[in-house]
């Protein structure tokens, strides 16, 4: 059969290659012949163009003879061509290598005449045209007699090829007709033997794909186990009996199987737990028609339980009627235990979302109030009973969008709108935390998150999203952040939320205007406050000016304590220089106001450095240094003021910077020196001792002030190092000159309040007393009143008394300079008072200055005290002072300060003077003595005569 088979598959297929063969030759030949008929004819043209060319060329002008030559050129070219193509193999697909043998016999019995012929006219045309051009009109034109015959020839070549082309495609159809005909005897037998057979076998096949059948049937039954399927039938003519499948009682673990039993059988087998459920939707079903689908719990024969689903669906007859009823069982133990977790897990999330204090919320466009799920309610404490009686309540239900309003707590209402906005417009969903007042009263942080709803078309119908309770996350920030940016001693702000509101501020500063100030307040006496009278103390001052300062500067404004006794503000709205005067100055005031501790009454002082914001800078670090050097510059000035920052103040700051730096090593080289002014005794005129003042030479300024320099070495922390110097100077100089003089020479020193404030001053005086061994009651320590500034009085007046104690001298200078609060000067145990020069200059010529001096003296005499006056400069002013009787004199008058050797000079030269004084007026009291008594002498003469 196989082999009959084969064979005509065999034949059909020759014949299709036999028949398409020559159709495929024919039409090739055919295409070929076409070929060669179109290139003879081409030169038959060829030849006739290029005898006209020839002619035209020999008569033409010398113009167009050119276009001729170029054209009888290609004309020859392509005939070469030609004719090459005719007579030889190309290799080409159309022209294969029989072409010269065919074409023998095409041109036959021509043929060979007419290659010939061609050849001769080519060759004659070569020869014209292989002339050089010049010499082309001497050549005579090339005789083309013969132009006719090979005209002839190739006419009747062409002729001939087409009568034969024509012959073979005749002949190639005949050809196809041929073996289509031998292709359709071939089909026929092969129906004949082949196809019967094997309609025969088919029959045999249909068998074995029964037995398939029945393997693909197994097959499904296993996947029906495999699946945890299977199926009853229940027939309407048979209401009370079902066909178990052999799945379905492999499911159901009983033994009979794929038969037909009653439904007591049925229940004796298996209990449907909810077998009622079960038998209505088979009613319902076999009533309406319609399919149904019921689940289960089922015990099955061996006691074990599944849960299984049962579709159940009716097939109806030609009449409509229903005929079976079909239930496809299948167990969906493994399914229902799987949503039972998964239901029990979303418990879970739901128990884990109120743990984790979210609920879920919705607002639909249009709609003016939140829908809230129960959640929310608990979440936000609000009884949800009550709420939900709301919702029935129109009035209630408009009034929640302003109810939600009044919830919000700050900006948040403002801070959900515009996260809305946002997620509107980006579609993306958005976060924002809000403050909100729970229904209890209490105050909740929540995070909110909000999405955008959509339609199934996509477009936008509301929003929703979570909230999250997130006060106690919220709480530990709060803490944090008071732990990161407050202080923690007086709660307010500390330097670093100081400097972030300052960048805040100068970064949304437009750029004009004077709207917000820097000030920095600096306590004046804080030190002596924490040394003197202890940490506790000190903490109280400081909390205590906090509060003041906070108080004064209202809610809008930011005070910040920046470390220390510094503290700063910040004033959002400055508006003029007038408004921020007067609030500073109500804050030093402040400050200054006297504060009542347990321990002692504490009187504070500060100063204050000014700068606007932005029209000094708009940079918050330049803003802090700018403050600062104004602030340096109110310290400067003297305390308990304020100063607004001016640009000349960073070029001071900057010589002073380097002053300083030369300073710190002008003390290290030694480079500072002791001058020595000579004080004089009012009575007798002889030099009691000197004044020591500093001096020191720059090496490019020359002579430095001692008035520019001390203030620098007081704020450099350099005056101690001065100090010592000075005092040990003094001292031992002290001794020397006594030595030298045979008297004893007294040394006074001065000590700036700065040097009481940072250092240890009555160690350094003991330690200059017990180096130099010097008399302490040669040793005058000078203090201004400076030093009584603010509150610290008592630890002034502990000091001097144990400085007394030591037997050390003690001088009020400057006296009428400073405070001219007399009062303290009782309970001081000062020695001498040094009347400042501005008393002293003029006194001779102003009757008023002279009363105002006496006055002065008169004083301190009442309050037990030397007077020393100062700066007299002439011998006039010495002449009142003397008057005026006062203890000591100092001043130009009698010399400037000078070196030590200059020193010993002037109390030569004073003491010289003072003695020819005292001689010059014992001297004239003499003679006022010897003339009275002459007088007395010659009266009493003239009378004994
Ligand atoms: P002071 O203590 O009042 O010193 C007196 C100042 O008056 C000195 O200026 C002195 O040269 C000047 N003087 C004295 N007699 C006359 C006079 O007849 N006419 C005028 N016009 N001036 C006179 P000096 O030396 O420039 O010192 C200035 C200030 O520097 C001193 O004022 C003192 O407060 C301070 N000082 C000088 N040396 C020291 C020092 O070693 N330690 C401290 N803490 N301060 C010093
Ligand atoms: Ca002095
Ligand atoms: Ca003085």
């Amino acid at each position: 059969m196989k082999r009959i088979h084969t064979l005509a598959v065999i034949v059909i297929a020759a014949c299709i290659v036999v028949g398409g063969y020559n159709m495929d030759r024919a039409l090739t030949r055919n295409a070929m012949d076409a070929q060669t008929i179109n290139i003879a004819g081409a030169q038959r043209m060829l030849s006739q163009r290029i005898a006209a060319l020839t002619l035209l060329y020999h008569r033409a002008d010398p113009e167009s003879s050119e276009r001729y030559f170029k054209a009888l050129k290609g004309a020859h070219a392509r005939m070469l061509e030609g004719h090459q193509y005719l007579t030889q193999a190309t290799g080409q697909s159309l022209a294969p290598a029989q072409s010269t043998q065919k074409l023998a016999t095409l041109y036959s019995p021509t043929g060979r005449d007419l290659d010939r012929r061609v050849r001769r006219f080519l060759e004659s045309t070569q020869a014209f045209l292989g002339v050089e051009q010049a010499d082309l009109r001497a050549v005579p034109m090339p005789n083309f007699t013969d132009l006719d015959f090979l005209l002839a020839d190739l006419d009747k070549a062409v002729s001939l090829y087409e009568a034969n082309a024509k012959a073979k495609i005749l002949a190639a159809e005949r050809l196809l007709k041929q073996t289509i005909l031998l292709a359709l005897i071939v089909l026929f037998l092969v129906a004949v033997f082949v196809f019967r057979p094997m309609a025969k076998q088919a029959s045999g096949a249909l068998e074995e794909s029964e037995s398939e059948l029945k393997k693909r049937s197994d097959l499904l039954s296993r996947a029906f186990d495999i699946a945890g399927m299977g199926y009853w039938l229940n027939r309407t003519d048979r209401p009370n009996e079902l066909w178990i499948s052999e799945e379905l009682a492999r499911l159901y673990k009983t033994n009979p199987v794929g038969q037909w039993l009653t439904l007591d059988q049925v229940k004796s087998l298996v209990q449907d737990q909810n077998n009622e459920l079960l038998s209505k939707a088979a009613r319902v079903s076999r009533a309406t028609g319609t399919p149904q689908y019921v689940e289960t719990r089922l015990r099955r024969g061996d006691g074990s339980f599944i849960e299984i689903s049962t579709s159940i669906a009716a097939e109806l007859d030609e009449t409509g009627e229903v005929e079976l009823i079909t239930g496809v069982v299948r167990d969906i133990t493994a399914d229902v235990e799987a949503r039972r977790a998964v239901e029990e897990r979303s418990n879970d999330l739901k128990e884990a979302q109120e743990l984790g204090n979210t609920a879920v919320w919705r607002f639909p466009i249009g709609a003016r109030s939140l829908e809230l799920n129960e959640d929310a309610y608990r979440l936000m404490r609000y009884d949800f009973s009550k709420m939900s009686d709301y919702k029935e309540s129109a009035d209630e239900r408009t009034d929640k969008g302003t109810h939600l309003s009044r919830m919000c707590l700050g900006d948040s209402f403002e801070d959900l709108k515009r996260m809305s906005a946002q997620v509107f417009k980006t579609g993306q969903s958005g976060e924002v935390t809000i403050m909100m007042r729970r229904g209890d009263g209490t105050v909740a942080d929540l995070s909110v998150r909000i999405k955008l709803q959509r339609d199934d078309e996509g477009k936008p119908i509301g929003f929703f999203g979570t909230m999250q309770d997130v006060s106690e996350q919220k709480e530990a920030e709060r803490q944090l952040e008071q732990l990161a940016y407050y202080d923690h001693l007086t709660g307010l702000s500390n330097r670093a939320l100081c400097m972030r509101q300052l960048k805040k501020l100068c970064n949304n500063q437009p750029g004009d205007g004077q709207d917000a100030a820097l000030v920095l307040i600096d306590l004046d006496n804080f030190k002596e406050i924490n040394d003197g009278l202890g940490h506790q103390a000190g903490d109280e001052f400081l909390c205590e000016i906090g509060r003041r300062l906070s108080h004064l500067a209202g809610p809008k404004n930011l005070v910040a304590r920046l470390g220390g006794d510094e503290f700063a503000l910040i004033i959002r709205d400055a508006r003029s220089v007038d408004r921020v005067t007067s609030l500073v100055s109500s804050m030093l005031a402040a400050v200054a106001a006297p504060l009542q501790l347990d321990s002692a009454e504490l009187v504070g002082g500060a100063s204050a450095g000014i700068c606007f914001i932005p029209s000094d800078t708009t940079s918050a670090s330049e803003a802090l240094r700018f403050a600062d050097l104004a602030l340096y510059d109110a310290k400067e000035r003297g305390r308990n003021r304020f100063a607004f920052f001016n640009s000349d103040m960073s070029d001071r700051l900057q010589s002073r910077l380097s002053l300083s730096r030369d300073l710190r090593l002008a003390i290290a080289n030694d480079e500072l020196e002791t001058h020595f002014q000579p004080i004089v005794s009012g009575k007798d005129g002889r030099v009691i001792g000197f004044e020591t003042l500093m001096r020191w030479q720059h090496a490019e300024r020359g002579w430095i002030s001692p008035s520019e320099f001390i203030p620098i070495a007081e704020s450099s922390h350099l005056i101690g190092d001065i100090g010592q110097f000075a005092l040990k100077d003094a001292c031992q100089h002290a001794v020397a000159m006594s030595e030298v003089t045979g008297e004893p020479i007294e040394v006074a020193v001065n000590v700036s309040a700065a040097q009481l404030w940072h250092g240890d001053v009555e160690q350094m005086i003991a330690n200059a007393l017990s180096a130099s061994g010097v008399d302490p009651s040669l040793l005058c320590i000078e203090l201004t009143e400076s030093v009584f500034v603010g509150d610290s009085m008592d630890r002034v007046a502990a000091f001097l008394r144990r400085l007394k104690a030591r037997g050390v001298q003690l001088a009020l200078d400057d006296f009428g300079t400073g405070y001219s609060s007399l009062g303290y000067l009782n309970s001081l145990p000062f020695d001498k008072l040094k009347i400042d020069r501005s008393f002293v200059a003029g006194v001779d010529v102003s009757q008023k200055r002279f009363q105002v001096l006496e006055g002065v003296v008169g004083l301190a005499r009442g309050l037990g005290m030397k007077v020393v006056a100062e700066g007299v400069e002439t011998a006039a002013e010495l002449a009142a002072i003397q008057s005026l009787d006062c203890d000591f004199v100092q001043g130009f008058f009698f010399g400037r300060p000078e070196g030590q050797s200059q020193a010993l000079a002037a109390i030569e030269r004073i003491n010289g003077q003072a003695q020819d004084n005292a001689a010059a007026h014992l001297r004239q009291q003499v003679e006022q003595l010897e003339a009275v008594s002459r007088t007395a002498l010659k009266g009493k003469t003239a009378a004994a005569s």
